[in-house]
């Protein structure tokens, strides 16, 4: 089968967890339980979760001259994505998250761009072949916004199609959604991005609407456990996911754009490519973390016998 090439534009996070009784107040030292670091960003969930899902994938990206961003290089060649695209930038360190959970499974984090802000357009503009030559770009918005807006205005000069998953939420231009050929924001982003609250059918089609009059043809709110609303030609519809046993919803969504991403460039036409990604975000919510959930092409194909 021939495969289209992917290209995912995007943060790299070493995520420093720790699990205490309770936050510290001010000037409060508390001696926490137990201690991880994790993978993450959502650039790297992505890119993993399109890599094992079978994508041919390139990943332009940043990480620090340090220990850490070697070995997050190391583990993501490993998880089948061509990492010539990710520099170690001089004098930077890799982007971090330090992230405390309390007893009741609340989080506050605290993040450091570091590297991840040197994804600049000059920087784009290095690796710039690789998008033209793709036949698709995925992004989020944990790089700078105007590397994001540079890299959507190159892929449609040169027929690439552009997903955006426009997470963490926050308003964004016309220019960039105009660009957009596919946008798959949860409820909480499609709010942001539209000013309409998702409640039922008729909102989720009404912020879709809102997206398809910038210029997004396809429009994919992600539900959490209920699915995703698909719009298209100013129709829409829900496609429920798969009924699992949740452990942990961390990368879910990250894991669902990979994954469709991949049955997309595989020809797969939409309502078959979200019930591939479904199933995959479905396998991720059943197992631990972000990285370590995210499942291998074999694992999916199975879930879906
Ligand atoms: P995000 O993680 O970005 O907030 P969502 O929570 O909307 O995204 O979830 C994205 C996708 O992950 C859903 O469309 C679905 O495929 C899958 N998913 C999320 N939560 C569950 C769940 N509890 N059970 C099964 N699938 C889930």
């Amino acid at each position: 089968m021939q495969k289209g090439k992917l290209v995912v534009l995007g943060s790299i996070n070493a995520d420093h967890i720790l699990n205490i009784e309770h936050f510290p107040r001010p000037g409060e030292t508390v001696l926490g339980q137990q201690y991880k670091v994790a993978f993450g960003g959502k650039g790297a969930n992505q890119a993993v979760a399109a890599g094992r899902s079978g994508a041919d994938i390139s990943f332009i990206a940043c990480v620090g001259q340090d220990d850490i961003g070697e070995r997050i290089r190391q583990q993501l060649s490993s998880d089948s994505i061509n990492t010539q695209a990710i520099e170690a930038v001089d004098g930077e360190t890799t982007g971090v998250a330090l992230i405390f959970v309390n007893q009741e499974g609340e989080n506050v984090i605290g993040i450091s761009a570091g590297a991840n802000a040197a994804v600049t357009p000059d920087y784009l503009s290095k690796h710039q072949k690789l998008i033209e030559n793709a036949d698709a770009l995925l992004m989020q918005l944990e790089s700078p916004l105007e590397t994001v807006m540079a890299a959507a205005q190159l892929a449609r000069k040169h027929n690439t199609q552009v997903i955006l998953n426009p997470a963490p939420a926050r308003e964004l231009p016309d220019d960039l959604l105009s660009n957009i050929d596919v946008i798959t924001p949860n409820e909480t982003e499609a709010e942001k991005l539209t000013g309409i609250a998702i409640k039922d059918d008729a909102s989720a089609q009404q912020a879709a609407e809102v997206l398809h009059q910038k210029g997004i043809k396809t429009v994919l709110i992600t539900l959490g456990s209920r699915g995703v609303w698909l719009s298209q030609n100013q129709q829409g519809k829900t496609i429920p996911g798969f009924k699992v046993k949740a452990v942990d919803t961390i990368a879910a969504g990250d894991t669902f754009n990979g994954a469709l991403v991949t049955a997309l460039l595989e020809g797969t036409e939409i309502n078959a490519a979200v019930r591939f990604a479904h199933a995959a975000a479905a396998i991720a919510v059943t197992r631990e973390g972000a990285q370590p959930s995210v499942p291998w092409r074999k694992e999916i194909d199975s879930f879906l016998q």
